[in-house]
């Protein structure tokens, strides 16, 4: 931490105090349409269009709950390794907001659709467990537009299209005790989320915003200390950035003589700083009571079973066989388990070549360079994983050097066929015809006296030499191995 902010501790006084961090993540679910309506979620229409009675809070309008939220909030409660409740219960938390048209927002409170999980992280080389306390469901609010239009400097405007989209909210135990870990944490969380389409996640977006709740305590001390809740940390960079600078103002709150205040911090990504911006409510103050118009959420055995069943192979195990199973390097597997497309591409290239750790520098390197250079995700990828896997089969198999599959892979890329026909109609399949290249290695032998002399006479260094004019008269097509061995038996 810079000491450019007054009023912040240095590092060797926070390095006398813990901090200890629970975070609050709010995460839209992937679904077409609204929780309790049918207007589609669609971000970016004109404001105001995405509307019914329903999710403008109109006296008499009855919500529906949609069973495709339950199933994707199941989904997410199960993967953080929760325990569902077979009934849970919705509750109105009453605020008065002008994006708030019903004037309370629909949400769980005592009876949350689960609890009891958790998500491990590593921590500098070790499994860490953070805690999930709750995971619950409940529907967005609108937005508030405070700048932009030409009287922005009287009026606010709103708009309700986000009204009624579908949350599911994940607080954790305060088990977190760095930035680092924070950071690690959501990190593993918005993968895991992503892995199983729950949702996409995207920050910018405002799919995924997370809330930090901050304490700090001397080391050995047994209670944790006054927290303050940091607001408007929507990008991991800002997380961090904001944990750090939340940290050295409570150490020198306290180092001060002074007591930390229970209250709402506001994160100024402008400045890197985090402002009071009201004391906290407390939970009384939301008035929560169940929700007349919707009954209780059941889950039956058999749903839970089924959802389950469905649920894919997580990102935290993926890894663990990615490097068990194929001997992949560390790295390799981060970058191949980064989303499950990654994941499912490179484990079907692998399959077709035989060759896991080929596969793995060949998506890593060649066809993931090819992507970014062109804009591809790898879902669109114009290199099909059978294709990719058919040509390092090829290599493989000696059919044609790995030289000439990276000259190959291009054309595959921008032609989107299979490398053999590409290799049939521009002749390049490998030499491998003894006869054929005997011919080669006797015309070289016969045009390099010298060469041969020197192999004679110990160097057989210009071994290397003699191949490289095989390769040249061959433009690269003659099969190295063979071309060696030849040479070998021809100079002995
Ligand atoms: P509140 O009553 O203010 O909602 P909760 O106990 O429900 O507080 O916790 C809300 C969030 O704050 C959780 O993520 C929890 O882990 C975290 N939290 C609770 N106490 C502390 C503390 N002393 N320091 C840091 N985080 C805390
Ligand atoms: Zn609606
Ligand atoms: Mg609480």
């Amino acid at each position: 931490m810079s000491s450019i902010f007054a009023g912040l501790a240095q590092p060797d006084v926070i390095a006398r105090y813990e901090p200890v961090i629970g975070l609050e993540v709010h995460v839209q679910l992937a679904t077409a349409t609204k929780i309790f309506c049918s207007c589609p979620t669609s971000f970016g229409a004109p404001p105001n269009t995405n509307v019914c009675p329903v999710c403008l809070g109109l006296p008499g309008a009855l919500p529906v709950l949609s069973r495709h939220s339950v199933e994707l909030a199941v989904k997410a409660a199960l993967a953080l390794n929760c325990a569902i409740r077979p009934k849970s219960r919705f509750a109105r938390k009453n605020y008065f907001y002008p994006d708030l048209p019903k004037g309370y927002q629909i949400s769980q409170y005592d009876e949350p659709l689960a609890e009891h999980g958790w998500v491990e992280i590593a921590v500098e080389g070790a499994v860490k467990r953070i805690g999930i306390t709750r995971v619950h469901m409940e529907d967005d609010a609108g937005k508030s537009i405070h700048d932009g239009f030409r009287d922005s400097d009287r009026y606010s405007y709103v708009d309700l299209n986000r009204c009624g989209t579908p949350l599911i909210e994940i607080v954790t135990e305060p088990d977190i005790r760095s930035s680092e870990e924070a950071y690690a944490f959501l990190t593993e969380l918005k993968q895991v989320l992503q892995f199983i389409d729950v949702s996409t996640c995207d920050m910018e977006k405002g799919h995924l915003r997370c809330d930090a709740n901050v304490s700090v305590r001397r080391w050995n001390a047994e209670r944790f200390g006054t927290k303050a809740e940091v607001k408007n940390l929507n990008s991991f960079r800002f997380l961090k950035q904001a944990l750090d600078y939340e940290i050295a103002r409570q150490v020198a709150v306290v180092e001060g003589g002074g007591a930390v205040e229970q209250e709402t911090r506001l994160f100024n990504p402008d400045t890197g700083e985090t402002a009071g911006m009201r004391s906290k409510e407390h939970a009384h103050d939301y008035r929560y009571f169940p929700e007349p118009d919707l009954v209780p959420l059941r889950i039956s055995e058999r749903w839970l079973g089924e959802i389950r069943a469905a649920l894919p192979e997580l990102p935290a195990r993926k890894r663990e066989r990615f490097l068990r199973d194929y001997g992949l390097r560390e790295y390799d597997v981060q970058v191949l388990t980064a989303t499950h497309a990654v994941a499912e591409y490179f484990e079907k290239v692998a399959a077709v070549s035989g060759d896991p750790r080929a596969s793995a520098n060949w998506v890593i390197g060649d066809l993931m360079g090819l992507l970014k250079a062109a804009g591809k995700e790898i879902a669109d990828s114009p290199v099909s994983a059978e294709n990719l896997g058919e040509l390092l089969a090829l290599i493989a198999r000696g059919e044609i050097s790995g030289k000439l599959a990276k000259e190959i892979l291009p054309k595959m890329f921008a032609s989107g066929e299979p490398a053999a026909g590409i290799i049939e109609r521009e002749g390049l399949r490998q030499i491998s015809d003894s006869g054929a290249l005997e011919k080669i290695v006797d015309q070289v032998l016969a045009a390099s006296p010298k060469q041969v002399e020197q192999f004679r006479s110990g160097k057989t260094a210009v071994l290397g030499y003699l191949v490289g004019q095989v390769m040249k008269a061959t433009r690269g097509q003659a099969n190295p191995a063979a071309v060696n061995e030849l040479f070998k038996q021809k100079l002995s």
